[in-house]
């Protein structure tokens, strides 16, 4: 037997970072979780601490002035930070998601101009692919650019943008040749200054309470002609090929938000009394913390396989990052629910964090495409 034998195991790095991370979402992040929830505000703690740590855009490469971490490097913040707190681990997702587009196809320019302020935390970024009647179709969208002179300029809305508002920088997709369907959609980088641009109310949301939710509005919206993110009809395919780098970073998430009620739950059951015992000597209650520990291993493994394999650069991540995303959100649907069950009537009350992570848990299932979409990316990858 080799007790180096390194497959299978994360190095020493990532396990100092995971320690790292954990600490400080501890001590900066978890204390105004339900604060940040209750009052339905922007985490800016988290902010604050996840910048000053340099975690907030970890995946951004050196030589644009990030850390340059790795893909599974970038799950384990992502994961850590949302075992105390959805919305704040929204922070490093999002800028992630927001960035992926131009770090994937932008000219070295157009990355010079976005990439260092979202590493030096200056301001963070956002994606813009959705729209009120283009969600799961989003090739549909009806949002128009046009090439005038030397600027393009934007017309249209577009729906549910995460940290909208907060974000200075906007990745967007949008139509500049309605007759190729999705070949006639390009991607664009739009500053919160731009003129035309703005940012409309916040969702009333179930869960991620700290996050804001926003429609963004481009009417006759003016950018500089070189914000174009790669060429003219390549932004859904830009799009999509951001999906399989982030849909992992989704499913970190979900583990995150699992592992937390899971831990909450571990810690409850050897507290809670009844029957004259801990209910942890119960079998049913200890069955179901088996199932619930046995999950979330196999969906953490699951997600660091993906995004190792985005790191990789393998080519056909569609089946394996859609499947992360999926599983790893149903687990954490079932895991923060069960975890619910254990706590009784006080997992249903605010007093504890586990109601909370259960509703955060939803959105998982939810966007970067719905699991009916990530199960038909991954029937699609199985028949072709
Ligand atoms: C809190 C929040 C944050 C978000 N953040 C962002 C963001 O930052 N940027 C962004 O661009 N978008 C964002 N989204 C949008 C999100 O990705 C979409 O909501 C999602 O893709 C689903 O689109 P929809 O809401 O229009 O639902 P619909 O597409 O209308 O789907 C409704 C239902 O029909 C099902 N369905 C649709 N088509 C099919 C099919 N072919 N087969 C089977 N079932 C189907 C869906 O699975 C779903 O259950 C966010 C959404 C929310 C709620």
């Amino acid at each position: 037997m080799d007790p180096n034998f390194g497959t299978y195991q994360l190095g020493e790095e990532h396990e100092a970072l995971r320690e790292a991370v954990r600490a400080l979402s501890e001590k900066e992040i978890a204390p105004y979780a339900a604060e940040v929830d209750e009052q339905e505000r922007y985490p800016k703690e988290a902010l604050d601490a996840l910048v000053k740590a340099g975690f907030a855009a970890t995946h951004i490469p050196e030589e644009y002035g990030g850390e340059g971490a790795d893909s599974v490097a970038t799950c384990i913040v992502i994961e850590e930070v949302a075992r105390v707190c959805g919305s704040s681990s929204l922070i490093p997702a999002v800028n992630k998601l927001g960035t992926m587009p131009i770090i994937l196809s932008a000219s070295d320019d157009l990355k010079k101009q976005v990439l260092p302020a979202i590493a030096s935390g200056e301001t963070t970024a956002s994606y813009a692919l959705s729209e009120r009647e283009a969600g799961s179709d989003a090739a549909s969208m009806k949002t128009r650019a046009r090439l005038d002179g030397d600027h393009w300029v934007l017309n249209g809305s577009k729906c549910w943008i995460t940290n909208g508002g907060v974000s200075k920088w906007y990745t967007v997709m949008a139509v500049t040749d309605p007759d190729k369907g999705a070949n006639g959609i390009s991607a664009f980088a739009v500053h919160a200054d731009d003129p035309g641009f703005t940012v409309g109310p916040k969702e009333k949301k179930l869960g991620i309470k700290g996050s804001p939710t926003v429609e963004l509005y481009f009417e006759d919206a003016t950018i500089p002609a070189d914000r174009i993110i790669g060429e003219p009809g390549t932004g859904f395919k830009t799009a999509l090929k951001t999906l399989d780098h982030t849909r992992p970073t989704i499913g970190a998430q979900a583990v995150g938000i699992a592992q937390g009620a899971l831990d909450q739950a571990l810690a409850y059951v050897k507290e809670r009394k009844q029957f004259g015992k801990s209910i942890s000597e119960f079998q049913g209650v200890q069955f179901m913390l088996a199932d619930m520990a046995m999950k979330v291993e196999s969906a953490r493994q699951m997600v660091y396989v993906a995004a190792a394999r985005a790191e990789r650069g393998e080519p056909n991540l569609g089946f394996i990052s859609a499947a992360a995303k999926c599983f790893a959100s149903d687990v954490a649907m079932e895991v923060t629910t069960d975890a619910v069950q254990l706590f009784g009537g006080a997992g249903y009350t605010r007093d504890f964090p586990v109601e909370r992570m259960m509703r955060d848990a939803k959105i998982t299932q939810i966007y970067e495409g719905t699991n009916q979409v990530q199960r038909m990316v991954m029937a699609r990858n199985l028949l072709k």
